[in-house]
């Protein structure tokens, strides 16, 4: 097992284990093996080893269930906050859209900053529940 420090592209890298941006920790098995970048959460660097060797059919379990209780927990600030958006839009009828109304939803959507506090409460749980469920002796909530 290699830890590595500082990171060897200018390109942006996320975490192997959370899908976070990921910080100068790198984990390999040897000096010149792939190297799975990682955030600087301590739980993600303690589960590098675990995740490095796991089948990508198990990560894909864990990432289904993370992404189901991620999305369990902030669904209702979520389509609170699209329904503002609507709202606030004049968007009351949804029969009445047409495609610029709904490009111009769009946009203020990406731009609301309720949305964009449950998104990143979305990505914060779904991180939350990966490092979660690879580590058993974390409590699950
Ligand atoms: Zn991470």
């Amino acid at each position: 097992m290699t830890v590595l420090f500082g990171r060897k592209t200018p390109v942006p890298v996320i975490c192997g284990v959370c899908g976070r941006g990921a910080g100068a920790h790198g984990y390999a098995l040897r000096d010149y093996s792939r190297v799975l970048w990682l955030c600087d959460d301590p739980g993600c660097v303690e589960q590098a080893s675990k995740v490095y060797n796991m089948k990508t059919r198990d990560l894909n379990d864990y990432e289904r269930k993370a992404f189901n209780e991620a999305i369990g927990h902030s669904a209702d600030a979520i389509f609170e906050s699209v329904m503002t958006v609507l709202w606030e839009h004049g968007a009351q009828n949804l029969n009445e859209l047409d495609a610029d109304k709904f490009d111009q939803l769009k946009r203020a959507a990406t731009q609301n900053e309720k949305l964009q506090e449950a998104m990143a409460y979305f990505q914060n749980a779904f991180a939350y529940s990966l490092r979660r469920q690879l580590d058993p002796s974390q409590t699950p909530f």
